[in-house]
């Protein structure tokens, strides 16, 4: 209810907003359509080869990363790097109510998938705890989930994963404290039993959270878990 509530506030504002300054590009702000096609042309995509497991760009065979802490999902990927125009239109998304961008990153997302197909069969997005969701008046990865879906025809289980406990913010920490922090704060439900699950997040950093989203949906029987964000 406070989220319906929050979002629709956020809807009526950005309204309001957009009849007295018409829509901006969220990264340059220039007049025109939320994300301009040069700001679009500027997102960096992350290309083979990769690490087969943690989708990191890789030249040698070895990855430094899986050998030193790997992860427990069967892979992650990601579209593009996280930086420059793509980071600020993660931001704008993100923090600013900016949900339009949810088009433009379930195409990115879409296209990713035609390209680099992933053995999944349901979408099942990144919970917010409850109180950040309610805060923020959305979840920005069920908009991705929902986005993908309607262009990759791929069924979204919106309850299928719950976040339990708040966890502080994983900017500030290294890859093990980032594991620390997210560990045991899913839940998942038995819907997701014999599921081949693609998990999808706004941004993936060392897949901490994807591991611990992992953990839960296969201790309900899920069958596979790929992990795929817009930015890495
Ligand atoms: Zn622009
Ligand atoms: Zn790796």
């Amino acid at each position: 209810m406070l989220a319906r509530l929050a979002r629709n506030g956020a809807a009526l504002r950005n309204a309001l907003l957009d009849f007295i300054f018409p829509p901006r590009c969220a990264v340059c702000r220039r007049t025109g359509p939320w994300l301009c096609a040069t700001c679009a042309a500027r997102f960096e995509n992350i290309l083979p080869p990769l690490c087969q497991r943690c989708g990191r760009p890789l030249a040698s065979p070895h990855c430094p990363y899986c050998a030193k802490l790997p992860i427990g999902i069967d892979g992650t990927r990601a579209v593009a790097f996280f930086d420059g125009a793509l980071r600020d239109a993660i931001h704008a998304f993100k923090y600013s109510h900016r949900l339009e961008l949810a088009d433009h990153f379930g195409t990115m997302l879409h296209t990713y998938l035609l390209t680099f197909p992933l053995p999944v069969d349901t979408i099942i997005a990144v919970p917010l705890h409850t109180e950040r969701e309610n805060t923020r008046g959305y979840n920005q990865s069920a908009l991705l989930a929902n986005a993908l879906s309607a262009r990759h025809h791929l069924p979204v289980h919106p309850d299928a994963l719950t976040r339990t406990r708040a966890t502080r913010s994983q900017t500030e920490l290294d890859a093990v404290g980032r594991r620390e922090n997210v560990r045991d704060a899913f839940v998942a439900s038995p819907q997701v039993r014999g599921a081949r699950i693609l998990l999808l997040d706004d941004v993936c950093t060392t897949g901490a959270t994807m591991d611990a989203c992992g953990a839960a949906l296969y201790a309900h029987g899920a069958q596979s878990v790929w992990g795929l964000a817009v930015a890495r």
